[in-house]
């Protein structure tokens, strides 16, 4: 029997077969979730439309996460279908490109604005639009990175945007306890994305955190969704407010290990 056999979850931030959000959808479906898909608008369509082909399901949802009218609507659409939902993803992130570079202090007040809207504001948005229809026993799930906690150079309002989403997820988790619901985030090491490929030097930034991790191997996103299985199902079911790192042990590193190169 599946870990998730029996329960209802809704991923967000589903693009394309890169995404962080398939490689949970893929591990969810595996363990026998009941699945609901949303993206973000209609140029994502035939792309994701395929992909939830593929896993049996057929709640596929458009939801802007910047409009509040658009998060009442998945959430009321999931309720009409589903009744209760047990599980909810936030695989969503964003910030202009052009603040993804360069000195963090030249970041923009609409760029500041733009990346805490879509990339914190929108979990909380979502996390209350959902409330009254998640089953006890339930499970909020965001995506962070390291960059919250460290300087990654050029990651600049995308870190200080995950400082805020891991502070956001320990706060749910303190609302949504007394109701049964764990609030956890998973912090993933570097993976190729569309949304990583917006952040100046990814590419070396990835070499240099595969030579420096405990593990030496690169993060994918079935490692990612392997780790939300745990997050979403009873098996941790005393796991509230957390960062779970999935990172090949990266963050644990101060300097790199040398003698091992
Ligand atoms: P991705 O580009 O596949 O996913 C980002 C998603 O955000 C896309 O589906 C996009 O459509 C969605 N999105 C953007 N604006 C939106 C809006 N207004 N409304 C609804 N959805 C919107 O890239 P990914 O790397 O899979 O990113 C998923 C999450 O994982 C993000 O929070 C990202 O910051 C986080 N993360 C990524 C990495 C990495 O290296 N790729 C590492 C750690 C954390």
């Amino acid at each position: 029997m599946g870990l998730l056999e029996g329960k209802t979850a809704l991923i967000f931030g589903l693009a394309n077969n890169r995404s962080i959000a398939w490689g949970v959808t893929q591990a969810f479906a595996r363990e026998g979730a009941t699945l609901g898909i949303s993206y973000a608008g209609e140029a994502l369509k035939r792309r994701v439309e395929p992909l939830a082909e593929k896993v049996g399901c057929d709640f596929v949802a458009e939801c802007d996460v910047s409009k509040d009218e658009d998060i009442e609507a998945v959430a009321k659409k999931a309720a009409e279908r589903f009744g209760k939902v047990d599980i909810l993803v936030h695989s969503i992130g964003f910030a202009d490109r052009n603040e993804l570079q360069g000195e963090y202090y030249n970041t923009s007040r609409k760029g500041f604005h733009l990346a805490m809207d879509i990339s914190v504001y929108s979990f909380v948005g979502l996390a209350r639009a959902f409330q009254p229809i998640l089953n006890p026993g339930g499970a909020l799930i965001s995506m962070t990175y390291y960059g919250s906690v460290k300087v990654a150079p050029n990651y600049n309002v995308m870190g200080v945007a995950k400082a805020a989403l891991e502070a956001s997820t320990r706060y749910l988790a303190n609302d949504f306890g007394p109701q049964g619901i764990r609030v956890n985030a998973i912090s993933a090491g570097p993976i190729r994305t569309l949304a990583s490929a917006g952040v100046s030097g990814f590419k070396s930034m990835h070499k240099a955190f595969v030579d420096m991790a405990p593990l030496h191997q690169p993060v994918g996103i079935e490692d990612v969704g392997n780790a939300a299985v745990f997050l979403a199902s009873d098996m941790s079911a005393r796991t509230t407010g957390e960062v779970l790192y999935v990172d090949s042990g990266y963050n644990i590193m101060g300097v790199p290990d040398v003698s091992k190169g």
